[in-house]
């Protein structure tokens, strides 16, 4: 049985607030947002991180249809949002299941600290 956390999200072992899913990927609300909108969007399969993706599957085509279909529901596609990838040690990589950030509601900061 996997230790993953959010492979237990993805199989619903565990719960979660899932705002969308496709056969890619699951999206789900952050459980310690840093902005208004910080939902998580997750492949299905477990991947470390993007050093890990095999190029050739359609995770990257899962994850964009999710920020246009979140971003759109979430009503944050007009004004704008951020979509991030820690991957990592120095980028603050906590989880090690890949995972994008999508962030809204607020004006972001640029660079990020
Ligand atoms: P990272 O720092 O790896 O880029 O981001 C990991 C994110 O996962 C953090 O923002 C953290 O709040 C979130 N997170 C960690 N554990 C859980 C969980 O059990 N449920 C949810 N919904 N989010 C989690
Ligand atoms: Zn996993």
């Amino acid at each position: 049985m996997t230790e993953c956390i959010f492979c237990k999200i993805v199989n619903k072992e565990i719960p979660s607030e899932i705002v969308y899913e496709n056969d890619q990927v699951v999206a789900f609300k952050d459980i310690n947002p840093v902005a208004p909108v910080h939902i998580l969007i997750v492949p299905k399969v477990h991947v470390k991180s993007i050093m890990e993706l095999d190029t050739s599957s359609n995770i990257l085509n899962g994850v964009a249809e999710a920020i246009q279909k979140i971003a759109k529901d979430q009503n944050i596609a007009c004004e704008g949002f951020r979509v991030v990838n820690n991957c990592g040690t120095l980028a603050g990589q906590s989880v090690d299941h890949l995972h994008f950030h999508l962030l809204g509601g607020r004006a972001m900061q640029w660079p990020p600290g």
